[in-house]
């Protein structure tokens, strides 16, 4: 849960339902600052000298605003459109590609006006009848660990809950799901959990769950139900990383229920960079042993006009024969979207 240093409250936030109940939470912890502001300069409200500064007290930071766009950003190809429930995370994972996408300060930011947002994903679904449409919660954000206050999640859960041709999934790599565990879903919801090895989690995932919390939440949601699905990624390659990466598809099976045996959903996405990324992190994490030396490493031409730096083509055979034979040797009712 994610629990600030500060939450800034903007205008009109603090009349709304869920504005005041994050604000009676905040009321509860003397040591979260409240901050209302009549405007929306929130950066001035968090201090930082250098980036290194701004980026700590940022990931700090809550913004309760109000989504005054509502105009959703497409998702493809996973979904039809991103849901806006969320910005930023609380998360402070070094290779985190939000790094170069949220600015000097990082804060996150929850928007009291649900029905409106979820109003508008109905237009959206409406306009594609009678194809379903697909909404991903967590495009920019981890919902998760902000939702024992705001409880977005669980008024989303319910309103696809009733909507015939609407889904909805979102990824997280928390833990706290207890309350989403007695929602009438009517599996119109999919889960998924990022994951890693509990050494590139203790290394590189600062302040996220640990593996094993993230597999017991896993667990829970899927004996409630849901469709369940596992993102692992990014894999890198060390000293061990074969028998440590087939340990934790062998754990995430030993931890599911016995009796599960609904298909579940994996992807597999191995390390890389961009070298705006790549500067970017060095900036924020300067003593980061992340492996970034580009001559370690093949360049591959993007689709959007810059390069970024994956594994070798061997290292990429290995890494998708291991994951392909050990996921359908250990899950045989599993679906591997990709291993990429
Ligand atoms: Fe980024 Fe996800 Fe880590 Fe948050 S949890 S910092 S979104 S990688």
């Amino acid at each position: 849960m994610f629990k600030p240093k500060r939450i800034i409250f903007e205008k009109g936030t603090l009349d709304t339902p869920m504005g005041k109940d994050i604000y009676n939470y905040a009321k509860e912890h003397k040591d979260i600052e409240i901050i209302t502001i009549s405007s929306n300069q929130v950066k001035g409200h968090i201090p930082g000298e250098n980036l290194h500064d701004q980026y700590r007290e940022g990931k700090q930071t809550l913004v309760v605003g109000i989504k005054k766009s509502l105009k959703f950003q497409s998702c493809k190809p996973s979904a039809h459109y991103q849901l806006p429930l969320v910005s930023g995370c609380m998360g402070r994972c070094e290779y985190c590609y939000l790094n170069t996408q949220l600015g000097d300060k990082p804060f996150v930011r929850v928007y009291v006006n649900i029905e409106d947002i979820l109003g508008q994903a109905k237009k959206y679904l409406e306009e594609r009848l009678p194809d379903t449409t697909i909404f991903e919660g967590a495009a920019t954000s981890d919902p998760i660990p902000v939702e024992p206050y705001t409880h977005s999640l669980r008024r989303t859960i319910e309103f696809f809950a009733n909507e015939e041709k609407g889904r909805f999934r979102f990824v997280t790599k928390y833990n706290d799901v207890d309350e989403l565990l007695d929602i009438n879903h009517n599996n119109h919801t999919e889960i998924r959990f990022s994951i890693n090895t509990p050494r590139v989690i203790d290394t590189y995932e600062h302040h996220t769950a640990s593996s094993e919390k993230r597999i017991e939440a896993a667990a829970k949601v899927a004996k409630a139900g849901y469709q369940v699905g596992f993102i692992i990624a990014p894999v890198f390659i060390y000293d061990g990383w074969q028998e440590e990466y087939k340990k934790l598809i062998q754990t995430i099976k030993y931890k599911l229920p016995k009796d599960f045996s609904e298909e579940i959903i994996f992807e597999v996405i191995s390390h890389r960079y961009t070298t705006k990324a790549k500067n970017r992190i060095l900036e924020i994490f300067p003593e980061t042993t992340l492996p970034m030396s580009d001559e370690n490493r093949k360049f591959k031409y993007g689709q959007f006009g810059y390069g970024k730096y994956v594994y070798t083509k061997e290292e990429l055979s290995e890494m998708k024969e291991l994951f392909k034979t050990e996921i359908e040797k250990v899950f045989p009712n599993s679906n591997i979207k990709y291993i990429i």
